[in-house]
């Protein structure tokens, strides 16, 4: 299997390689040249493989991705690693709430968001493709919160590697800092930066366009824009398969990763009937999909903090197959919207994106309001990200034929504050982390300013 750009300018590449690079060189994001594609009579197999064995089924659809770049025992060895930490053996329960509605549970890692799928099985692909080519790599992460602790949680104490993560300095929550400030391991770098997460985002951009020192550095990403990521998030769709009828899938986005992994299953051969893209008061991808303008504006401060992104990286990937994989179209229209902050979307793409998505967006008095009932209907507590997806869910339930299955991507105990304001009660952490709070922090506050962060990383790197 070979990876493309979306722009059209980088040279194509293996699985090893988009992987160490992240990004492609011309800007873009890498996709595979073809989709590899699964039978009806495979599907079923597979969603019935992946409820009794989920490391098989992952192993299975992995390898189509990953070709000649690990053999089928070191795939399988990974996957097996990267779920056998999971507090439940299902890895991915399909819970019932009411008739034809489900929960799909992707919290269930070691960090309790449905980033460490992904990053668990990055992780140890990475370390492994590092060794075969030989050196090291420093791997920069800005974070809200999530990713940076499913990063570090993946690469932690891993040979030849460096993590250094920009969380804005007391502005995630007490949970998610200790999950990133209490790593014993020496590789792990935390950096509370004096800023907002959009100053830490445009200091990691800088870092990447600054080549020499990018170069020198070994810098790689392995944010939602890594297509190993999607690759994995696959898998949980075809988990879900094992229903009657092709459900409606209803995610909530933020950067479109997720759910573009579903529009990934579907090209693959499953079978969905919608994918909703359930976002907060950040409703950029709403209005593109129902006005036809994609335009960001100043991302607001929400209940549900992993969703407050005004630009979505992994929608490119969308575009490129709305537009007919025309790589030329995505160049120009990525130009003009770093440009204008603005695009306006031809007919074409926009009734090709409407086949296959719809989205509906909800404020926090709304998410309030989602986690109430969900608590007072169903006895289930589910946290603010996860209710955005039932606020959404919630418009097309009773009202549409067959299944709705919710994406539910953190564990309630994540965010116990806005929990508690909706139901009055505080969720406890799972028995796995009940000591988090004992454990001693580690990290250096920052100014923001690029020139410190990047003198932080030079001295850290020559070191190691
Ligand atoms: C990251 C995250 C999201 C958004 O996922 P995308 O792939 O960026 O769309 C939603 N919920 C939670 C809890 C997250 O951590």
């Amino acid at each position: 299997m070979r990876y493309i750009s979306t722009r059209g300018l980088a040279p194509a590449q293996d699985f090893a390689q988009i992987l160490l690079a992240g990004l492609a060189s011309d800007g873009g994001l890498f996709m595979p040249e073809e989709w590899p594609q699964f039978s009806p009579a495979d599907v079923k197999r597979l969603s019935a493989t992946a409820e009794s064995d989920y490391d098989s089924a992952a192993t299975e659809i992995l390898s189509h991705f990953t070709g000649k770049s690990f053999s089928h025992s070191e795939l399988l060895a990974d996957v097996a690693g990267a779920y056998a930490g999971f507090d439940d053996e299902r890895i991915v329960p399909l819970e019932p709430l009411g008739p034809e509605l489900f929960l799909l549970e992707l919290f269930h890692g070691p960090t309790l968001a449905f980033k460490d799928l992904a990053l668990q099985v990055l992780g140890r692909l990475f370390a492994r493709a590092l060794a075969k080519r030989g050196g090291r790599a420093t791997v920069v992460v800005a974070t809200s919160g999530d990713t940076g602790s499913a990063a570090i949680a993946a690469l932690g104490g891993l040979p030849n590697i460096d993590v250094f993560v920009l969380h804005p300095h007391n502005r995630v929550s007490e949970v998610q800092r200790r999950q990133m400030t209490t790593s014993p391991h020496g590789n792990v770098h935390n950096i509370a930066l004096e800023g907002t997460f959009d100053d830490a985002q445009s200091i990691v951009k800088a870092l990447f366009a600054d080549a020499d020192f990018a170069a020198r550095a070994h810098l790689t990403a392995v944010n939602s824009i890594n297509f190993a990521r999607i690759a994995a998030q696959t898998v949980y769709y075809f988990a879900a398969a094992r229903l009657d009828a092709p459900p409606i899938f209803v995610v909530p986005t933020g950067n479109f990763g997720d759910i573009f992994a579903g529009e990934a299953a579907s090209r693959m051969g499953l079978e969905i009937e919608k994918l909703i893209i359930a976002t907060n008061s950040n409703d950029i991808l709403a209005r593109a999909l129902n006005d036809g303008v994609y335009a960001s504006g100043r991302a607001e401060a929400t209940l549900s903090p992993s969703m407050d992104i005004q630009v979505a990286s992994n929608f490119e990937r969308a575009l490129f197959e709305a537009s007919g994989r025309d790589a030329e179209w995505v160049r120009d229209a990525m130009n003009e919207f770093a440009h204008e902050k603005k695009l306006e979307l031809p007919m074409k793409v926009l009734s090709a994106l409407r086949d296959r998505y719809a989205a509906v967006s909800c404020n926090d008095a709304e998410t309030l309001d989602a986690m109430a009932r969900v608590h007072r209907e169903f006895g289930r507590l589910i946290d603010p990200h996860t209710a955005v997806g039932m606020c959404a869910a919630f418009k097309f339930w009773k009202k549409t034929a067959g299944p709705i299955v919710v994406l539910s991507t953190a564990h309630p105990a994540k965010f116990p504050d806005a929990v508690k304001r909706a139901t009055g009660i505080t969720p406890p952490l799972p028995p796995h982390m009940a000591d988090l709070y004992e454990k001693k922090e580690r990290m250096s506050v920052l100014p923001n300013d690029l020139a410190a962060i990047r003198g932080f990383i030079k001295d850290r790197v020559a070191h190691s």
